[in-house]
């Protein structure tokens, strides 16, 4: 068979550790077999970084802007130890926060679903994505404790010197004040993305906050979801017979558990941070989980939820063998790769991307898979492979799926 074409190049980041020896093989035996893969490489390993001071990630982030499609490797975010581990010159800033930085995105959390590995909610059937908004509220929070009795209260200055007043509470004795912000415009950013990406995927988008107890703070929320939806969005969504549907978070809870999934769960940023650590572990592992981030623009970049790994690296340095699962990191390449093709109209590779994804899930319902599913999994008997053997045994099943 002819290797297929790629019409413009796909944003490639490479990255650390467990991770980056992973990056190698998928790319060995499933891509370059098959493809004339085409990517524009970008080194994001923490030496290079360090090397480059941090220059990388920028000019990573900038050409995702240009060409609009990037797939990224699990990279080191810094911290004390890795200061000395790898001579840094500074603590580097973490690289998916300088790229969301940079496009403004939003990141949204899909697991990957196979039969024998099944959710612990056992109407789930379909799977959940979490659209996490990832500016402001608690995070960029100010707080006080309050030592004894006095009047707290909210002031907003105009840059004209005029001044607004609210009584948060008179205090009669000692207590504690939050205060949050959020910014329109990110949020409007937010609406967007979700959107973008339910049309995308062809899902119900729903999104919930507090709105009936935080009548100017959430439901502004609400609000500008709504008039976006309907301003832009209303007629897209009917022709793509998707719906957008809001409620209050309690009952988006209490829907969500007894859904069988299939749509995407727009949550403010609190929400979104403790939800899809809920959604994720009730879906079997974080190496079964995608993650995408998708700018207000249209720029996407497909990564693994998880990170790099590094218990498994330092095993893999001491020559031993190791069983670190791939398949979130191969879906970070398919979904690059069929959005890409997408944006080409290059049917032949959106295609490829999919029979790919296929091969995964077919090699781990024939009961061949990586440790880490060995042990959640509900098929009898299942064969544990190792990190090399897994990647090879998806190439087999690939090969077979492309010949039939
Ligand atoms: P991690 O790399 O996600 O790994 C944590 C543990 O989860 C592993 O030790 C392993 O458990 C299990 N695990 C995760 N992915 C797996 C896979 N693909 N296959 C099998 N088991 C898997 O998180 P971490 O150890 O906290 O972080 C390591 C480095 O990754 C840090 O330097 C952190 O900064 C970075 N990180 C990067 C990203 C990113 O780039 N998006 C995200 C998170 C963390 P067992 O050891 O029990 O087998
Ligand atoms: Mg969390």
């Amino acid at each position: 068979m002819e290797k297929i074409k790629m019409i413009t190049p796909l944003v490639e980041m490479d990255g650390d550790e467990m991770t980056r020896i992973l990056w190698q093989l998928i790319k060995d035996e499933l891509l370059l077999p098959f493809l004339e893969l085409n990517t524009e490489y970008y080194d994001l390993g923490l030496e290079h970084r360090n090397e480059t001071d941090d220059q990388v990630t920028i000019d990573a982030a900038n050409a995702t802007k240009k060409y609009g499609v990037a797939v990224k490797c699990a990279t080191i975010t810094p911290n004390a130890a890795r200061m000395t581990e790898y001579h840094l010159k500074e603590m580097w800033k973490s690289p998916n926060g300088t790229i969301r930085a940079m496009l403004d995105g939003t990141v949204f959390r899909a697991p990957i679903v196979v039969n024998g590995i099944e959710p612990c909610v056992k109407n789930w059937k379909k799977p959940i994505t979490i659209a996490r908004h990832a500016y402001g509220d608690v995070y960029k929070a100010t707080e006080m404790k309050i030592p004894k009795a006095g009047k707290c209260e909210l002031v907003y200055t105009a840059l004209d010197g005029s001044e607004t007043r609210e009584l948060i509470h008179d205090f009669s004795g000692e207590g504690i004040v939050q205060g949050q912000h959020n910014l329109c415009n990110s949020i409007e950013s937010f609406a967007k993305s979700c959107f973008n990406y339910a049309l995308d995927t062809k899902q119900d988008l729903w999104f919930a906050t507090k709105d009936t107890i935080s009548k100017k703070y959430d439901h502004t929320f609400k609000d500008i979801f709504q008039e976006i939806f309907d301003a832009e969005y209303k007629e897209k969504f009917k022709k793509a017979g998707i719906e957008y549907f809001y409620t209050l978070i309690d009952d988006a809870v209490a829907r969500v558990m007894k859904s069988e999934g299939g749509y995407i769960w727009a949550c403010k940023n609190y929400d979104g941070d403790v939800m899809s650590d809920m959604v994720s572990s009730a879906f079997g592992s974080l190496a079964m989980m995608t993650s995408v981030l998708v700018s207000p623009e249209g720029y996407y970049e497909y990564e693994a939820a998880h990170g790099t790994v590094q218990r498994h690296y330092y095993n893999h340095l001491k020559g031993q063998e190791t069983s670190t699962n791939s398949v979130a990191t191969i879906f970070a390449w398919t979904g690059a790769l069929k959005k890409r093709g997408e944006l080409d109209q290059n049917k032949e590779l959106v295609d490829f991307a999919q029979k790919l994804e296929e091969a995964c899930i077919q090699t781990i319902e024939s009961g061949r898979m990586t440790k880490d599913l060995a042990l959640i999994t509900s098929l009898e008997n299942p064969v544990v492979l190792s990190s090399s053997e897994f990647i090879k045994a998806v190439r087999t099943t690939l090969e077979g799926i492309r010949k039939s």
